[in-house]
Order: C-alpha cells, then structure tokens, then sequence
C-alpha cells in the first residue's frame, strides 16, 4: 500500500514538473502540444472541444507528449514557440496581437492542426492571412443538420495511408469554401466529401461544388480537419485514426 502511494505521488510529481531537455533526450517526450479551445464557442462546438481535450488526453498517456491547454490565443510568438504543435479547437486568434504571433510562428516552421470553425471566414474575419495559410476562399455553405457522410480519400500520404479509400464519417456539420483549397497548388487534399452525397442535408441542401474537408497546405506544416461539430465525432475508428494520423504528422513532421 505504501509502495502503490509512493509510486502514485512520484507519478504526480512528474506530472507537474516542466518537461526538461533530458526529457526529450530520453525520448520520454518527444513533443509538446499547446490546444486552445473557447469555452463561449456555441454549444456544439464546446461538446466537440471537451471530448477532442479528452482525446488529445488519452494520446498522451505514457508521456510520449505533454500539453497544454488554454482559452485564448497566446499574443507572443514566443509562447507559442514553446511548442511542437499548436491544436486549434473551433476557435482562431481574435485581436492583431494573437493573429501577428500565430502567423510569424507558422512562418517560423510552427505545427498547426485547425478543427472545424478555426477555418470559418467571412466578411467580417477580417483576416486575409486566414485563407493564405488555408489555401482557400471563404466559407461558402454547408449542410444541415449534422449528418453522416460517405468520404473519398487521398491514399497517397502519410496522414491517410492506412485509411480505406472510401469510409462513413460521423454525423458533423461540414463547410465548403470558394474557391476550393483544391485550386491552390500548394495544397494537397486529402479527405473530401464524396459527390455521392449530393444532395446533401436536409434543412440545408448542398447540391454539388468540389467538397474537400481535410488538407494540408505545403507551404507550412499543418493539416485542417473540416469535423468538430457535436458529440458523435469520436465515435468511429477509422476517423479518429485519421485523426491521430494528421496529429503526429503535424507534430513529427520534421521527424518524418
Ligand atoms: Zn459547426
């Protein structure tokens, strides 16, 4: 009993120590992840950020990583280069200060995985480099409500390598963009909503349009995930495989 206490208070205390270099040189942790989430979001966005925290948690178990999480976008560029990757949960840098830091990071080599309405833009984000980084237009429509979709994949990569060619997704809110990250030549596509689909939704029809929902722009070491609406999107295996897969890309990219 004393022993299991013991070894219960030195894994606590490991815990809380900060990650040090021989840390790193052990290969006890081999990254560091920031994940920033906003708790105001709207409600099926929050479901989907407490339950994604929750996974990011279980991938971290063994500390093969350690993360940190928090509500607002870092206005330094020096805390943000603190990390390896920086997981961005439906939310995206509001003011100058934040959006200038995230942006001289990721030019600096930073890794970016963005969720869902991280990628949402309109006439009021004020924000060109949003689509510079994304490789693609604003948003455009999307269907509703949340549904399952039949995807196609692009095999050819790291991050969906061990993907089928085609699979079910979850039910979730998707949005198209125009013009279409497929248009950009720095972007590789990676997952899109199959045509088979169309029309697609119920209260909202989208009735055809290039539909891509996961890529990465090779300018910058970063994938965007289109998924992140509600509570069914940890449900199915192969996605959250995709999401592990775009996660460690992200995050190892240097590595390979
Ligand atoms: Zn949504």
């Amino acid at each position: 009993m004393r022993k299991k206490l013991i070894t219960a208070l030195a894994l606590l205390l490991c815990s809380l120590l900060p990650t040090t270099a021989a840390d790193y040189a052990g290969n006890r942790v081999r990254f560091r992840t920031l994940i920033i989430w906003d708790p105001n979001a709207e409600s099926a966005h929050v479901e989907f950020d407490k339950q994604a925290m929750q996974f990011f948690h279980k991938l971290s178990y063994g500390r093969g990583f350690v993360y940190d999480t928090r509500t607002d976008c870092p206005t330094s560029v020096d805390t943000l280069k603190l990390y390896d990757v920086v997981v961005m949960l439906n939310t995206l840098p509001h003011n100058a200060q934040a959006r200038d830091a995230f942006r001289q990071y990721m030019e600096q080599g930073g890794g970016w995985l963005g969720f869902h309405a991280t990628a949402y833009n309109d006439a009021n984000t004020h924000w060109p480099w949003l689509n510079e980084i994304l490789g693609c237009g604003a948003f455009l429509c999307n269907n509703w409500p949340p549904q399952p979709a039949l995807v196609d994949v692009k095999k050819n990569h790291p991050v969906t390598r061990s993907l089928p060619q085609q699979f079910v997704v979850p039910a979730s809110e998707f949005y198209q963009f125009a013009p279409s990250p497929r248009k950009n030549k720095n972007v590789e596509v990676l997952v899109s909503i199959s045509p088979k689909n169309y029309p697609f939704g119920i209260k909202d029809i989208v009735t055809d349009g290039d539909f891509p929902i996961v890529w990465t722009n090779k300018k910058y070491r970063m994938v965007y995930l289109n998924m992140g609406h509600g509570d069914e999107e940890f449900i199915d295996a192969t996605q959250n495989l995709l999401f592990v897969n775009a996660f460690r890309w992200v995050a190892l990219g240097k590595q390979k």
